[in-house]
């Protein structure tokens, strides 16, 4: 069976270093079984996103050899897929309308776990509404291929969760699992700050009748101050004119031996070796230390 992955980052900002990690670890691991790799831009929040961006980003994935199968896909473009989706989990029953504001909430004292209160008082047709999911009953299990075994506590811990915002945005949640079916993309490796999006993602799989991909969350790398390296703390965007020292950076960081003499290699030399050699059991789990030189 052939496999296909994907790397999808949001418009915010220039590719970081992290970002770059996941992509070369998602893109390592379809090219090393001959997979296809797909890039999509998850450009949902207009107000987030920032002028230049995407170019910016397709420019800096070419530069690094980081080349993708098919078009470009938009998220922006792909509203309607969402919106069946949305109206499929309300036609099963297995999501519903929610007009609490954030003020309602505090009001009642709900901080975390919503209190299912539109569950049992649907609001008025006319209401400006929210659509949660009704989380599932038994424990979310999965199995994440660097992670290892997780198990989440929908009960106590998640309950439910929203696919559909009251200011007229589709949640991240629901977007991500109607494209990867679309896409039948079998493997989602991306950055373990994700991880925990991961049981909504496999409940709503599981309600849309999708089938679920393997999961892969490679470390998340943080600054000496201990924070992850993102766009919002600026984290500093990379440079494609030091590529094969990045690129040989990052093999080191996903537990990949790259040998003394590939020291001068070129990008291609570079990638060609990892996409021989990717083993992603060497991944480690954890990655805390210094910011890298970039
Ligand atoms: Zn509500």
């Amino acid at each position: 069976m052939s496999c296909i992955g994907r790397f999808a980052p949001s418009p915010t900002g220039p590719l970081h270093f992290g970002s770059l990690l996941a992509a070369l670890a998602s893109y390592l691991d379809m090219r090393s079984r001959n997979g296809e790799w797909l890039l999509r831009i998850e450009d949902l929040d207009p107000p987030r996103e920032q002028p230049g961006a995407v170019d910016s980003i397709l420019h800096t994935l070419d530069a690094f050899g980081l080349h993708w199968d098919g078009p470009v896909i938009y998220q922006s473009t792909r509203l309607k897929c969402y919106q069946d989706a949305l109206e499929q989990l309300l036609d099963q029953g297995t999501a519903y309308r929610c007009s609490c504001s954030r003020k309602q909430l505090r009001t009642r004292g709900v901080t975390g776990l919503y209190d299912g209160h539109c569950r049992r008082h649907p609001p008025s047709a006319s209401a400006s509404c929210a659509v949660r999911v009704i989380h599932p009953q038994a424990e979310q299990q999965f199995h994440d291929r660097i992670q290892g075994f997780r198990t989440y506590d929908w009960q106590n811990d998640r309950g439910d969760f929203v696919v559909f915002r009251r200011d007229g945005l589709f949640a991240y949640q629901l977007a991500v699992v109607v494209d990867d079916a679309a896409a039948g993309v079998t493997d989602i490796v991306r950055g373990s700050d994700l991880i925990d999006e991961t049981p909504h993602q496999i409940a709503l799989q599981t309600l849309l009748g999708y089938s679920t991909p393997q999961y892969a969350h490679i470390p998340v790398i943080t600054n000496p101050a201990g924070q992850k390296l993102s766009k919002q703390n600026l984290a500093p965007a990379i440079d494609p004119g030091q590529r094969q020292q990045l690129l040989l950076r990052a093999l080191s960081l996903l537990g990949q031996k790259p040998p003394a003499d590939l020291a001068t290699a070129s990008r291609d030399e570079l990638l060609s070796w990892a996409i021989t050699h990717w083993n992603i059991t060497a991944v480690p789990g954890t990655l805390s230390l210094c910011e890298p030189e970039t």
